[in-house]
């Protein structure tokens, strides 16, 4: 759900990104809390002072984010979970994750180190808060209260048993426990999500009407769980119905390839025009796959370029696009490059291109699945909108 997110650096090989909304949240916090708090609990502040203060407060939030979500990523990464990175949004904090945990015991480690790391972060704030000597500055004192405040209220709202919440992920790690059975859980726990989800909008309209502007954001969070416990329930939907299906049962046959040092203009004359495929896998002379050709990153290209470019050159080289014939076509759905692109080359244990997966071939298994009675049916019309 997070938009385009801007690259800021790499903290322990993680990848961290700030939405421009998070600046918009930056520039709010700062603004309330150098108009209203902060002259408000310090005895004759200068307004510029009271800014400061409130921008200080702004980017230790940041920081507190961060670290819950670093608490997330590395305890995931530690359980064989890959993590694509961190983004900052309107919202809070997201760890981009690849992929599920395998059993609830790993993701409720994972679920709850975001919380513990929040916990830790209030415990040293409420430790300096009762350390500090009666003579400490309003300034500090004032200034580690708010810290106090908000690491707990990030606590406290990530708890709350609302899927994908922290709290509502330990809550599908205790069901899955229980059940044995994640895809289960996960419709449970979404369920319940969405009823927190429904009632946070219902109590945000109403401080609203209470003359609480707040109350906006409440709604907010509200329909952003609404959406993302439904997202997620449709996820784990197309999963459990896919479970068990190997690349090679969806692929199409027979794979025509394309030579990696034939030019693109070549190549729609003699390909693309000759066979109407919209994508071929790319080889080198021995046959081996070194890339996928599609139809679209032809039709991007001008003649001039198409004349001045081989194959191989056009061609998505990402490595995530050439799977082997026995991959479980359920983990392929959680590669980005296959999201994007809308196909992959199935390639033999000598990387030899066997046959064409397409999100398309994936349609039509989770329709079949669905005329059979079988669950994921109402998940087909998620799927078509990425291809
Ligand atoms: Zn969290």
């Amino acid at each position: 759900m997070p938009g385009r997110s801007i690259k800021i650096g790499r903290i322990a090989g993680i990848p961290v990104g700030i939405s421009p909304w998070w600046l918009l949240v930056v520039a709010l916090i700062t603004w309330s809390l150098g108009a209203s708090y902060f002259p408000e609990v310090i005895t004759d502040l200068a307004p510029a002072v009271g800014y400061l203060l409130g921008l200080a407060s702004a980017l230790l939030l940041f920081a507190s984010i961060l670290a819950h979500e670093f608490g997330h990523a590395i305890v995931a990464r530690r359980h064989g979970i890959e993590i694509e990175g961190i983004d900052l949004w309107l919202l809070g904090g997201v760890s981009k994750m690849r992929g599920e945990a395998h059993e609830p015991g790993d993701e409720l480690r994972y679920a709850i180190a975001g919380p513990a790391v929040s916990a830790l972060i209030s415990a040293i704030f409420a430790v300096i808060a009762v350390l500090l000597p009666a003579s400490t500055p309003e300034v500090i004192t004032a200034l580690v209260d708010y810290q106090l405040f908000v690491n707990v209220a990030i606590l406290a709202f990530n708890m709350i048993p609302a899927f994908p919440l922290d709290g509502g992920r330990v809550l599908r790690a205790l069901l899955w426990r229980r059940s044995g059975d994640m895809d289960r859980a996960t419709t449970t726990a979404a369920a319940i999500g969405r009823v927190f989800g429904w009632l946070m909008i219902a109590a945000g309209i109403l401080e609203v009407f209470a003359g609480g502007p707040g109350g906006l954001w409440l709604s907010l969070v509200g329909l952003f769980i609404v959406f993302a416990a439904g997202a997620q329930a449709n996820t784990s939907r197309v999963q459990a119905a896919l479970s068990g299906i190997t690349a090679a049962q969806l692929m199409s046959t027979p794979v025509v390839s394309i030579g990696s040092a034939l030019s693109v203009a070549d190549a729609v004359e003699g390909y693309f025009v000759a066979y109407r495929y919209t994508a071929f896998p790319v080889t080198d002379p021995a046959g081996r796959a070194m890339g996928l050709l599609t139809a679209t990153a032809v039709q991007r290209m001008s003649a001039y370029d198409r004349e001045r470019h081989t194959a191989l050159e056009a061609a998505e080289t990402d490595p995530s696009l050439m799977v082997s014939a026995d991959l479980d076509v359920a983990s392929l759905l959680t590669r980005p490059a296959f999201l994007r692109v809308g196909r992959a080359v199935v390639i033999d244990a000598s990387r030899i291109p066997i046959g064409l997966l397409s999100i398309t071939d994936v349609q039509r298994a989770l329709r079949a699945s669905a005329i059979a009675g079988r669950r994921g049916g109402d998940a087909v019309g998620q799927l078509s909108g990425r291809g």
